[in-house]
């Protein structure tokens, strides 16, 4: 398609964690939740078994004491093979119980260069997302970070994403989808199901905290799926705890799209700035989508026409293709085979923000969703 041409396409996964399950796993007597769980074994399972192009490792702030920050920088240089394989330095600002830093939900910080600040939400330079985003910008400058709200729907413990924090330069991604299921907007599929006694609709879910309420609120951001692999498997954890992904509480892990000149950190950073980048829920679905020529993440000034180019192929029969327009279904394609291209032309008039998306459903249930361009 037009503007993606010239782009390689990439998949990796910008949420994974080692050290818990590592921590735990003597204690855990699962059979499957051995390994891996050295920092190269972790980066070679995404090289080797799920086949990623880019995969940062975001370890809980609070638990990483000095000498495993430097372990995970020196891992993230030490694995990156130029031109074919990319480790992002990165970490996960989560919260402590009963410290100011609950309540704004959970970040992954993910940055351009091998070297960067844990800027942990312990310590009390850093622990309100405001802090963060300051000391990000005094630290590190803008370009070279880029900060990642997860889960943004899930109820457990206070996690959900607060949508008064945003920060539109720095959150330039949001994580829709991970093995707790989808937060483009509450119930199936893919509902969240964990710990569903914190949720008043009595699945695991925080109503008001979607992707589809932000968006609603004109915050814009591009969408990425990552694992929240718990077990050191980039793109294919098996367990969470002591839950197997794919069954009860958990599904299978997402991923990223990225579209990139080239496979290199630079070129990467930018597309992630660029919000040039999709979701799926671990398949690896290749979708295009552009606006008047607007590729995904871009912003258009205002158009009187509206043509929109879809071009999917689907890893299974693609059962509906739905161009989303303002969180409503505009268009509706059922392609009943493995590939489609479309364009259509919304003749209906313009509002004051409009925002497009695409979400892909697949026959076997397997699913993607672009990020948006916005008209206005
Ligand atoms: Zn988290
Ligand atoms: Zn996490």
């Amino acid at each position: 398609m037009t503007g993606y041409d010239p782009l390689g396409l990439y998949w990796g996964d910008l949420h994974v964690h080692v050290r818990e399950i590592r921590r735990e796993r003597e204690s855990s007597g699962l059979p499957g939740a051995a390994g891996p769980f050295s920092l190269e074994e972790v980066y070679a399972y995404g090289r080797e078994v799920t086949g990623l192009d880019f995969v940062a490792v975001t370890d809980h702030d609070v638990s990483l004491c000095p000498d495993e920050w430097e372990a995970t920088r020196e891992a993230a240089r030490r694995e990156t093979v130029v031109g074919s394989f990319a480790a992002f330095l990165g970490y996960e600002w989560s919260h402590v119980a009963g410290q100011p830093s609950c309540g704004y939900g959970h970040r992954n910080v993910i940055y351009r260069e091998f070297e960067g600040p844990l800027l942990s939400c312990g310590a009390e330079a850093y622990d309100t997302a405001p802090k963060l985003w300051q000391g990000l910008r005094e630290q590190v400058a803008l370009e070279n970070a880029v900060v990642v709200p997860h889960h943004p729907g899930r109820a457990a413990g206070g996690i959900s994403w607060n949508l008064d924090c945003w920060d539109p330069e720095l959150e330039r991604l949001v994580e829709i989808y991970s093995l707790w299921g989808s937060s483009e907007k509450p119930g199936p599929p893919f509902e969240i199901r964990y710990l569903a006694e914190h949720s008043p609709t009595g699945r695991g879910e925080a109503p008001g905290h979607f992707v589809q309420d932000a968006l609603a609120r004109g915050h814009r951001f591009g969408l990425i799926g990552g694992s929240e692999s718990h077990d050191g498997r980039p793109g294919g954890p098996l367990w969470h705890g002591p839950h197997r992904c794919g069954e009860e509480i958990c599904y299978r892990g997402g991923l990223q799209a990225t579209y990139a000149a080239s496979l290199d950190h630079d070129s990467l950073f930018d597309a992630f700035r660029a919000r040039r980048c999709y979701a799926t829920t671990g398949e690896k679905i290749r979708l295009a989508f552009s606006l008047n020529g607007a590729l995904m993440g871009e912003e258009l000034a205002g158009a009187e026409r509206r043509r929109v180019t879809v071009e999917v192929a689907g890893t299974d029969a693609l059962a509906r293709v739905e161009v989303i327009r303002n969180n409503v279904e505009a268009h509706v394609v059922d392609p009943g085979s493995d590939t489609c291209r479309f364009e259509w032309e919304d003749l209906r008039p313009a509002e004051d923000a409009d925002y497009y998306y695409v979400r892909v459903t697949q026959g076997d249930g397997h699913m993607a969703w672009s990020s948006p361009v916005w008209v206005g």
